[in-house]
C-alpha cells in the first residue's frame, strides 16, 4: 500500500456538510460525484496532500444509508492507494482478511476500488483504490 488516499465521512446531507467542511478546512469542495451503482453522492476536499470524501446516501438500501442508521454520521472508511489492486486483494485474502468485493469495481474519483470487511480490521472499513489510467 502506498499511502492514505482519503478518509471517507458519512453525512446526512452533502449540501449542509459541504458548507461545514468549507468553513473547517478553509477551502471549498473541488468535486462532487454521484456513484449510482453504490447509491451514494460524494464530495471531495483537499488539504495539502490529503483528501476528505463526504458520502451521502441516495437510496434507502445503500451501504451509506445502513451505516448512518446504525452509527450516525462519522468516519466511514479509510482509503489506501495501491499500485495493483488485484495483487493487493490476493495478498490480503492470503493474509486472512475478508474482502467485500473480490472483483474491483468502479468507484468515485476515477478509481477502481475494493473494500476490506471491518470485522477483520479492528472495526475500520478499509478501501483499496487504484487510479484508472
Ligand atoms: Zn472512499
Amino acid at each position: 500500500m502506498k499511502k492514505i488516499e482519503h478518509i471517507g465521512i458519512a453525512v446526512n446531507s452533502i449540501e449542509t456538510s459541504n458548507i461545514l467542511f468549507k468553513k473547517l478546512l478553509g477551502t471549498p469542495c473541488y468535486k462532487e460525484e454521484e456513484v449510482a451503482s453504490e447509491g451514494v453522492k460524494t464530495s471531495f476536499f483537499k488539504t495539502g496532500l490529503n483528501k476528505i470524501e463526504l458520502l451521502e446516501a441516495t437510496k434507502e438500501d445503500s451501504p451509506i444509508a445502513k451505516f448512518l442508521e446504525k452509527k450516525g454520521e462519522g468516519i466511514h472508511h479509510i482509503a489506501f492507494e495501491v499500485q495493483d489492486i488485484v495483487a493487493e486483494i490476493a495478498r490480503l485474502k492470503e493474509e486472512g482478511f475478508t474482502i467485500l468485493n473480490e472483483i474491483p469495481k468502479k468507484g468515485a474519483d476515477n478509481k477502481l476500488v475494493a473494500f476490506v470487511h471491518p470485522k477483520t480490521t479492528n472495526g475500520v472499513l478499509i478501501e483499496l483504490c487504484q487510479e484508472i489510467v
